[in-house]
């Protein structure tokens, strides 16, 4: 097992398909984009395949979630779904995406054994997107959602992110337009992790501003356990989701509601590196034993040292606190 310090257990592997991305959004990346990673220093399929093996049969995770970058940019994601479904036990799979080619890939990804995917859209209005990604691809975005739940990658999490006076005047909007298609909505706040370093404390919007937005709904407590889930979530009264559940709506609010205690993440980056945290500033290099051919055993107590070093809490408030030198696009989000 994973288990670190303070006696959490990380069984939630994140694993980066690749750092690239087809949409730019502003609070993520510049319009030119970021230095790629070389190819050769990307994980073939073969060595993702490997690792998350390893991490499943002999490390105790029990749910990989392949993100980005964009993931479905990567040619191989299909293949590697297909892979990681064979494994036992069987993990439980998911996917985070912008949404862009979802429209064709979320049937082939759910026959591959994909579970769920988690959707990111910051707004409704198409001219608004546009300004915010630099990309004209909104309505591929609502098409890759509907083709979700037609392929029963169920329940479908819409992940928004609300920044001051660009789209915090849509909380309620959103919420309702998740609400009538049967999608889960989660907010997050957002954190320091942007390449182009602008991210303030005092601008951020926070879960307590999100929640007073959302009043109209008359929000419940969720009898759910949370967990170890980052999303602490609340009942909408009256709605259902897409597969019958209640309607709920999720707030991650890393930043002003810390849930580190409770965390039992692992993430892999594009390029094999192990991050215990996502504002962690080491890690540790599994791909050099992949490409030495080191035995599993040896990678697998790699992973676990790792994972011991992990700390407390991410530090966000600490005056001592440094962003991460990768960006949330190289990292994996
Ligand atoms: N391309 C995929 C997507 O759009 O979901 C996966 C990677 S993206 C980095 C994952 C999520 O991180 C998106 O929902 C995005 O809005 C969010 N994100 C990016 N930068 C963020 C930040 N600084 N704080 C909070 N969330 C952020």
């Amino acid at each position: 097992m994973l288990v670190d310090r303070f006696g959490r257990v990380a069984t939630d592997l994140r694993v980066s398909l690749t750092d690239r991305c087809n949409l730019r959004c502003t609070y993520c990346m510049p319009a030119e984009g970021l230095a790629w990673m070389p190819q050769p220093e990307q994980l073939t399929d073969a060595e993702v395949n490997r690792l998350v093996r390893i991490a499943v049969e002999q490390l105790g995770v029990t749910e990989v979630r392949f993100t980005g970058g964009e993931p479905l940019i990567r040619r191989g994601l299909v293949g590697i779904v297909a892979e990681a479904a064979r494994l036992s036990p069987r993990p439980r799979l998911s996917v985070t995406t912008n949404g862009i080619g979802l429209d064709r890939l979320a049937l082939p990804l759910r026959e591959a054994g994909l579970d769920r995917v988690n959707v990111s859209l910051d707004t409704l209005d198409p001219g608004r997107f546009h300004t915010l990604t630099r990309r004209d691809r909104h309505a591929d975005v609502l098409a890759g959602l509907r083709a979700s739940v037609a392929a029963g990658l169920t329940p479908v999490k819409i992940n928004t992110v609300l920044m001051r006076g660009v789209n915090d005047d849509e909380a309620a909007a959103l919420l309702r337009f998740a609400l009538d298609h049967g999608y889960q909505l989660r907010f997050i706040e957002q954190m320091p992790l942007d390449a182009q370093h602008q991210w303030d404390r005092h601008e951020m919007v926070t879960a307590s501003e999100i929640l007073a937005a959302l009043e109209p709904f008359d929000l419940q407590p969720d009898d759910v356990s949370r967990g170890t889930a980052p999303a602490e979530t609340w009942l909408v009264p009256g709605h259902v989701d897409a597969a019958g559940r209640p309607a709920r709506v999720g707030v991650i609010a890393s930043v002003t509601r810390p849930f580190c205690g409770d965390c039992d993440r692992t993430r892999l980056t594009a390029d094999g590196q192990v991050r215990n945290c996502l504002f962690a500033t080491e890690e540790s290099d599994l791909r050099k034993l992949v490409r030495d051919d080191a035995p599993d055993t040896d990678i697998a107590e790699a992973w676990r040292g790792a994972m011991r070093g992990k700390r407390a809490g991410h530090g966000i408030d600490d005056p001592t606190f440094l962003q991460p030198a990768r960006p949330m696009s190289a990292i994996g989000g």
